[in-house]
């Protein structure tokens, strides 16, 4: 899609047309996936690309959704809930947060 980010991109066609091209990395992805050690990349475009090496492409657009609501809703960029986190026992960055 000319003149779109990849962000917008993969969510514009898989939302509006139902075709999987990739993760959608915004904040909350990108914050999740450092912190899980997911990626150790900084950039939104290498941050994608190891995410969709390491995931099903069916499970692309799910991750994105749920690594942005894990991101809102228990995984804040301040004082994440790491107590209340389902993924902490394997988070690399759990309780790490002052
Ligand atoms: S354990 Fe803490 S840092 Fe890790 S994903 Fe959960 S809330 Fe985030």
């Amino acid at each position: 899609m000319p003149g779109v980010a990849r962000k917008t991109a993969n969510i514009v066609l898989y939302h509006g047309y139902g075709v999987t091209a990739g993760v959608a990395v915004d904040t909350h992805v990108m914050r999740l996936s450092q912190r899980l050690g997911l990626t150790a990349q900084k950039d939104q475009n290498k941050i994608e690309q190891d995410l969709m090496a390491i995931t099903p492409k069916d499970k692309w657009m799910p991750l994105t959704d749920l690594l942005i609501f894990h991101g809102r809703q228990v995984c804040m960029a301040k004082n994440p809930q790491c107590a209340a986190c389902v993924l902490n026992k394997i988070c690399p960055s759990a309780f790490t947060f002052k």
